[in-house]
């Protein structure tokens, strides 16, 4: 209807038509979901080869998933990366909750990126399941690694057991060094089973401790303490460098009651500071010196074989697990089994040779 005002009779001043108003979508933007294109095992490897930052993601993305056909094409890209990879320094980084991870990796990786090195940074994180989504390796958490093009940051893979998640990043692992990253940091907290895990896909296992807790050696785990190759505390700095070099001493200590380690290192106790970057090339000369070290006595490749034949047999027995509680048969019969167990029906040793028998009668 036309504004009585603009009618020809009326004789007062005339109002506009106004304009009208642009539509809530924007009529250029073309639908992005149907852009997707899969590539062929051969493009993904030539497209990691090359560096391809976004094809190597992709890549991950298939390592992580749980479909089958996924599974299959990851399978077959890592078989055509494996020759390419090997050539980078693993480094297994550990510390509780709020020890300075994501600081010191920062820093750190900031300091090989300037020496010209190219990093990426993984995660294990086997609560992330739970959570719904990993906080290590998050690149929120890396300020300024994370704008880096050197730099190629990947949360936890967040599906199944740790077992799984570990196996994931180690592929993963494969994928980064065969696209050209001469470093690789596998994140983990320090609470708990992940440690080892992580233990068994890197060179040097970092442990990353504070100073002023009270006592320095409560909350340490022994067997994680064991584990490192260094132990380096953080937030030297301010205040807290008194402190910090106390700690220092004490770990130091600590460390003389430990056996010898079998890589023949002496493991290296250092204070730094993640925040204000202090002391962290210092840390860098420890890992390249543990690095040589290795290398010449041959531990490095001793290591890194009991790696692969250890990830051999885990891998085996991950799928005979998984194949043996997805079977059909052993779904239905593992809840009357249990049940038997629990009421004394049943020793443990009867009802799992019982499972066994049912499954492999099959
Ligand atoms: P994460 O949980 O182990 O990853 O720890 P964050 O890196 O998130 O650090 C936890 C807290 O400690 C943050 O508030 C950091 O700012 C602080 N922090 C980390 N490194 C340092 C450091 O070197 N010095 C000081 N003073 N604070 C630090």
């Amino acid at each position: 209807m036309t504004h009585p005002e603009n009618n020809p009779k009326y004789l007062g001043l005339n109002v506009n038509k106004g304009v009208e108003q642009p539509p809530s979508i924007n009529p250029y933007l073309r639908s992005k979901r149907s852009a997707r294109r899969t590539f062929t095992v051969d493009e993904y490897t030539q497209g990691i080869l090359s560096g391809d930052i976004s094809m190597l993601s992709q890549a991950v993305t298939l390592i992580e998933s749980s479909k089958p056909e996924h599974q299959e094409i990851a399978q077959a890209i890592i078989n055509k990366c494996l020759p390419y990879s090997g050539n980078s320094v693993r480094v297994g980084i550990t510390g509780v909750p709020g020890a300075g991870k994501s600081t010191s990796i920062d820093s750190f990786g900031m300091h090989l990126i300037s020496k010209g090195h190219k990093l990426a940074v993984l995660a294990i994180d086997p609560s992330s399941e739970r959570s719904k989504g990993s906080i290590l390796g998050d690149k929120t958490r890396m300020e300024k690694l994370s704008v880096q093009k050197d730099a190629f940051i990947r949360p936890s893979p967040s599906a199944g057991s740790l077992g799984g998640v570990a196996r994931k990043t180690r592929e993963t692992i494969i994928l980064c060094e065969a696209a050209g990253f001469d470093h690789i940091f596998v994140e983990t907290v320090g609470v708990g089973q992940s440690e080892i895990a992580v233990h068994t896909m890197v060179d040097f296992f970092l442990l990353i401790q504070l100073s002023g807790t009270g006592d320095e050696l409560q909350g340490i785990k022994r067997g994680i303490m064991e584990m490192a190759d260094g132990i380096v505390i953080n937030k030297a700095d301010g205040d807290n460098i008194k402190k910090a070099n106390m700690a220092q001493r004490q770990l130091k200590n600590a460390l003389h009651l430990f056996p010898m380690a079998e890589s023949g290192w002496t493991p290296e106790v250092l204070t730094y500071s993640g925040f204000y970057s202090l002391g962290i090339v210092e840390v860098w000369d420890m890992i390249f010196r543990y690095i040589e070290f290795v290398k010449e006595n041959n531990y490095f490749d001793t290591r890194r074989n009991n790696q692969a034949k250890y990830w051999m047999y885990e891998t085996i027995n991950e799928r005979l697990r998984n194949d043996f509680y997805q079977n059909v048969e052993i779904e239905k019969l593992m809840p009357s089994l249990e049940a038997e167990v629990l009421s004394t029906k049943k020793s443990s040793f009867v009802a799992a040779k019982e499972a066994l028998d049912t499954y492999y009668s099959q």
